[in-house]
């Protein structure tokens, strides 16, 4: 696996449906002392499907139903009726899943793309009904097929996660408190290559079963520009946060100055951070009053979305929530992650940038749009071979 990717597992056991039998049935009448057979054929067992759906950013809403049935079918009857078809289960998983087999650990598939359907286990086929079985030397079959059964499984899901928000501001800003304010779990953190001060992240749980991630990065901006210490490589993992959360004290003396301030740092690093989506919060509200927030809204920057907020009382935190949502969800801040057997792949929403993490190497490496031109640069890249890309519209 790639270095350093933040990941969000969930165990889930999973059950197809079982076919339905087919029917025996003779059918009686009054001038058929015999009858015939007209026994109908069973419903197919449903089929667990995973289906790629973007409005889920994480595996969260997983964890609370972790025995996943789809229906059986129901068996066939007289008159020949078909037994009716076993419900399939969808589902729904954020995009970058990848499936693995519990037991043997086996890769199964990965789920890169909104409205993606992946059949994980069929359901089961239904049975013949008897009637299927006449034949000119037997006309009075009485034997149906029963239905197949059904298949059970036990899978792994990882998520290939890049914070969707990444939290700037000073020391004691107030960024670790709204973490743990906000999130409702905290994810694994495999393979992460900073031991001594690791980003935290949560998960933060939105409406109708939605979340987010935020990432808490500790040492971001103090030298980081510089290239000191660990800030460096952990800015470049805020390169791919989705959104950045600026986050200055709200009695502070200048909020816009130290904003600024936070904003220069970023730029000195890597300009590109500047073309990211960008919320600013003034925190600790609690201890401001009423008339003076009214008198500090006057005084803000402009151009990007200011919420007020208290991790302490909760004040503003819903509206806080609101805007990150609209925000991340915009299509100019949207960069899809796609994860493939050996790398990751990020590619952004208009294709236009492809960033590639390299295992060996541990460099990224960034390409424009791949086409017939450029195609060449990335046939040594193994990783790739697997990887299909879109044509471009
Ligand atoms: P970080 O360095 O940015 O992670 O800041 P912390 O979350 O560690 O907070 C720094 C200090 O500010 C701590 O003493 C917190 O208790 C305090 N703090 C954080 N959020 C609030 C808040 O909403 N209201 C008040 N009154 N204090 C807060
Ligand atoms: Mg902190």
């Amino acid at each position: 696996m790639a270095e350093s990717n933040f990941i969000d597992y969930v165990k889930i056991y999973c059950r197809s449906g079982k076919g339905g039998r087919g029917s025996a049935h003779m059918h009686r009448a009054k001038y058929m002392p015999k009858g015939g057979p007209d026994g109908g054929n069973g419903g197919r067992g449903g089929h667990v499907i995973l289906r790629g759906n973007r409005n889920y950013w994480t595996l969260l809403h997983l964890r609370y139903d972790r025995h996943i049935h789809a229906e059986h079918g129901s068996n066939g009857s007289k008159n020949k009726s078909t037994g009716k078809q076993g419900a399939d289960k969808y589902i729904e998983v954020p995009c970058g899943t990848v499936v693995y087999n519990a037991e043997t650990g086996e890769y199964i598939c990965d789920v890169t793309e909104h409205g993606q359907e992946v059949i994980l286990l069929r359901g089961g086929r239904g049975g013949l009904g008897n009637f299927n079985f006449c034949t000119p030397t037997n006309q009075a079959p009485r034997y149906a097929q029963p239905g197949e059964p059904m298949q059970e499984l036990s899978v792994i899901m990882e998520l290939k996660l890049l914070a969707d928000v990444g939290l700037v501001g000073f020391p004691n800003a107030g960024k670790s408190t709204l973490v743990s304010a906000l999130s409702s779990a905290k994810p694994k953190i495999a393979n992460y290559p900073f031991t001594t001060l690791e980003p935290s992240l949560g998960i933060v749980p939105y409406h109708d079963g939605r979340s987010f991630v935020m990432a808490d990065i500790p040492g971001i901006i103090e030298g980081a520009s510089q290239g000191k210490g660990l800030g460096l490589r952990f800015l470049r993992h805020i390169e791919r946060n989705s959104l950045l959360l600026f986050m200055v004290p709200g009695d502070t003396d200048d909020i816009k100055r130290e904003y600024e301030i936070l904003l220069n740092e970023l730029a000195t690093f890597n300009p590109e951070l500047l073309d990211k989506g960008r919320v600013l919060a003034a925190t600790k509200c609690d201890l401001l009053d009423e008339e003076l927030i009214q008198m500090l809204k006057e005084t803000l920057p402009e151009g990007l979305p200011v919420v007020f907020i208290s991790s302490v009382t909760g004040y503003g935190i819903n509206e806080l929530k609101d805007i990150l949502w609209t925000e991340m969800n915009s299509e100019s801040n949207k960069l899809a992650t796609i994860s493939t057997n050996e790398s990751i792949v990020h590619q952004s929403k208009d294709f236009s940038r492809l960033q590639i993490e390299l295992e060996e190497e541990g460099e990224d490496e960034e390409f424009d749009f791949i086409d017939e031109e450029n195609i060449e640069d990335f046939e040594d890249i193994e990783e790739l071979e697997d990887f299909e890309y879109e044509d471009e519209e």
